[in-house]
C-alpha cells in the first residue's frame, strides 16, 4: 500500500528493522550515514537499495530535515555503491509518496543495473 510521505516516521517499518539488524538483508555497503542491500524482489539483474541511517520517511522529509553532513554522506554512499557494485550504467529511483507508489516509509534510493533497462522501471 503506497504511503503518505508527509506522515511522521514509523520505526516499525521494514527498513528500520533491517537497520537495527532485526531482520536479515543481503548487505553490500555500510558507513556512518547509509546502508545498501539487495532488494528482496529484484526488478533488474542488479537491484540494490540505499537507505540513510537517519529516520526519514521520504526524499521530501530528508531534504527538509537532514543535516548537510547526512545529505552529503548519503549522496556519496549512493555513488560509492554504484561504482563498486554496478557495471556500466545504472538508474537511480526514489519513489516519494503515494502517487509515486512508495511502499516502505523509510527513504530509499533504488539502483537498477545489469542490463539495458528500457524507458522506465518503478
Ligand atoms: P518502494 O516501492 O517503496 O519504492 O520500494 C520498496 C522496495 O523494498 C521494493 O522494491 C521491495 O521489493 C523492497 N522490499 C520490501 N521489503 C523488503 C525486505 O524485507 N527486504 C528487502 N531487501 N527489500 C524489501
Amino acid at each position: 500500500m503506497p504511503i503518505d510521505a508527509t506522515r511522521p516516521y514509523d520505526d516499525a517499518n521494514v527498513f528500520a528493522k533491517i537497520l537495527r539488524g532485526e531482520i536479515p538483508a543481503r548487505r553490500v555497503y555500510e558507513d556512518e550515514f547509509a546502508l545498501a542491500f539487495y532488494d528482496i524482489a529484484p526488478q533488474a539483474p542488479v537491484h540494490l537499495l540505499v537507505i540513510p541511517k537517519g529516520a526519514y520517511v521520504s526524499w521530501d522529509d530528508f531534504s527538509a530535515r537532514a543535516s548537510e553532513a547526512e545529505i552529503a554522506g548519503f549522496t556519496r554512499a549512493i555513488g560509492h555503491v554504484a561504482r563498486e557494485h554496478v557495471g556500466s550504467g545504472y538508474r537511480l529511483l526514489a519513489n516519494t509518496g503515494s502517487d509515486a507508489g512508495q511502499e516502505v516509509p523509510h527513504l530509499h534510493v533504488h539502483i537498477f543495473a545489469g542490463a539495458p533497462l528500457g524507458p522506465m522501471l518503478a
